[in-house]
């Protein structure tokens, strides 16, 4: 039996599971319309290959991974592409994002799927990126890229998997559900988990309020082959966070901002390691995941709906919204968010709708001022002090916000939970979260901008010297053509110039000839006399020169 180790804080609300999981999981039919959004996991969104007017097939690639962090997506069903623009998807701006939508033929028609049936003898790298191919991501609701969470890296091994079938949020209870209907393919799709992170060790946690679930995959785990424990963990909110359920079932604890697999440990969900068999043994991409639809509908119940689903038909495939509905909640009531257009479709991040009424959802109480109560500490997780956070994200001092870890929270939601104010504490740390990325953002661009005007000023003096220098290579190239023009480009005019030469030279001399010099005609005695000057002179000359060699 192994021993737990109950991780800090943690709350028990009402946990509304037996609404929606005494159904089996039911199969949505096939519907006119799909809207599949590109950005449906973490990283970059997948770059559409597909145009308005495509033809398409079931499982066909329609947007490819783009870049490193980034994974395919797949169109849901066979048609035609009828846009490929923004429309509106659940995420909790309501902003609209970039999606392809398809009308379908009501063929279902799909292309030839290649299973994966000797992964075994496959090349790992190879098995990755054909998993990213197939669109794998976590469908917990982290939405990580698999393919990337499967490669161990530098350490060559994770020697402990552990299985996450927690499911801790009030209302959800889809992988309650996948776990009691289909415990031993989610064990087809750990086995490939545990073969390429070379694990040890596979751990199954799940929450001790879904005991046939727990008795579902004990039963499975006994056929599967390999050693599998599976382990009832205490019902307390969040047992279902990463770090939680690592704590938990190992007592390791994830250091600030490390990662498990620095602990050597990885973390799937259930429903993971079921696309994932899926993959395996249908070469079959992730066109569909099972959702919660629940709350106030006349059929709250598990649905496996393909993706790009409006959340409008899934409401309605669960009976429809009951009179009096005042919103609708993406995922759980603690960590999940509002909708606002029902059009948005079913991603691979989406887990549960909640249909909200004012009995099941009453409006929180107006905020009151902090009374330094404590409580939120005392329920915080991550035991952080929300109280701290809350005064500086409020007073906008983000840095002082930060170095109280904010970054470490987990946004679970169990200091608003608790706290006696009605403080929506955690609405705070998500918008200092906001804040400082956008800052940070902000100075990431001036940053680059910053370089951008100095490349520019650079490539501006370079292009003016490039200039500069090949007009003085071509004056230098006009001035060497031009020197043997002179020459001999024009003999009359060189004929001409030796002539008028000559007759200079000729017309000097005869003035020479002419002009009598000083010392012509004069007597025999003062040329006499003019010789001997002319001697002292010469021997002076010699004397200086003399002097001049001695001194050099
Ligand atoms: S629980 Fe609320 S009132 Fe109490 S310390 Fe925390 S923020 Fe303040
Ligand atoms: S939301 Fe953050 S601060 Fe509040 S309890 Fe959870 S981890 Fe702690």
């Amino acid at each position: 039996m192994r021993s737990l180790h109950p991780f800090p804080g943690g709350v028990h609300p009402a946990d509304h599971k037996a609404e929606s999981n005494g159904r089996p999981i039911a199969q949505a039919p096939l519907l006119p319309r799909y809207v599949v959004p590109l950005r449906q996991h973490i990283g970059t969104p997948a770059k559409p290959v597909v145009k308005v007017g495509d033809k398409v097939l079931k499982g066909q690639s329609i947007g490819h991974a783009d870049g490193y962090v980034s994974t395919a997506i797949h169109a849901p069903t066979s048609g035609r592409v009828v846009a490929v623009a923004p429309q509106p998807v659940p995420h909790p701006s309501g902003i609209a994002d970039l999606a392809i939508v398809i009308e379908a033929d009501g063929d279902d028609r799909a292309i030839e799927y290649e299973p994966l049936i000797d992964w075994r003898s496959m090349d790992p790298s190879t098995l990755r990126n054909r998993i990213r191919d197939l669109g794998l991501a976590g469908l917990g609701g982290a939405v990580f890229p698999s393919y990337i969470k499967l490669n161990p890296k530098s350490a060559g091994r994770v020697p402990t998997l552990i299985l996450n079938g927690a499911e801790c949020e009030p209302w959800i209870t889809c992988d309650d559900r996948l776990m009691r209907e289909r415990a031993h393919d989610i064990l087809r799709g750990t086995a490939v988990i545990q073969s390429l992170l070379h694990a040890e060790e596979i751990l199954i946690g799940i929450e001790d309020n879904k005991p046939e679930a727990i008795a579902a995959m004990r039963e499975a785990a006994e056929q599967c082959g390999f050693p599998i424990e599976v382990v009832a963990v205490p019902t307390q909110y969040p047992a279902g966070g990463g770090k939680q359920l690592t704590y938990l079932l190992t007592g390791k604890e994830t250091p600030s901002g490390a990662l498990s697999t620095d602990i050597g440990i990885q973390v799937f969900n259930v429903g993971t390691a079921y696309s994932l068999y899926r993959a395996i043994e249908f070469g079959e991409p992730v066109i569909s995941r099972v959702v919660t639809a629940t709350g106030h509908v006349a059929e709250p119940q598990n649905i496996e709906v393909r993706i790009g689903t409006p959340i409008a038909d899934l409401i309605r495939l669960a009976g429809g919204e009951l009179s009096g509905a005042s919103g609708r909640l993406i995922g759980g009531p603690m960590m999940g968010f509002d909708l606002r257009d029902t059009a948005a479709p079913i991603t691979k991040a989406v887990n549960c709708v909640i249909v909200k009424s004012p009995a099941l959802f009453p409006p929180a109480p107006p905020p009151m001022p902090c009374i330094r109560c404590g409580e939120c500490a005392r329920a915080c997780p991550v035991s952080l002090q929300p109280f701290e956070m809350h005064w500086y994200a409020k007073a906008r001092d983000f840095g002082k916000a930060q170095g109280y870890q904010l970054f470490d929270c987990i946004e679970c939601g169990c200091c608003s939970y608790v706290c006696p104010s009605h403080i929506p504490l955690v609405d705070y740390f998500r918008f200092a979260k906001s804040e400082i990325w956008a800052r940070e953002r902000e100075k990431q661009a001036a940053e680059q901008a910053r370089t951008r005007h100095e490349f520019h000023q650079f490539r501006a003096e370079r292009e003016k010297q490039e200039k500069a220098d090949k007009l003085a290579a071509k004056a230098a190239e006009r001035l060497k053509q031009a020197e043997p023009t002179t020459a001999t480009a024009d003999p009359e005019a060189e004929r001409k110039k030796a002539i008028l030469q000559a007759a200079i030279e000729r017309a000097k001399k005869a003035k020479e000839d002419v002009t009598p010099k000083n010392v012509d005609n004069v007597s025999a005695e003062v040329r006499h006399e003019i010789e001997e000057i002319e001697a002292r002179r010469a021997k002076l000359r010699e004397a200086a020169h003399a002097q001049d060699e001695d001194k050099a």
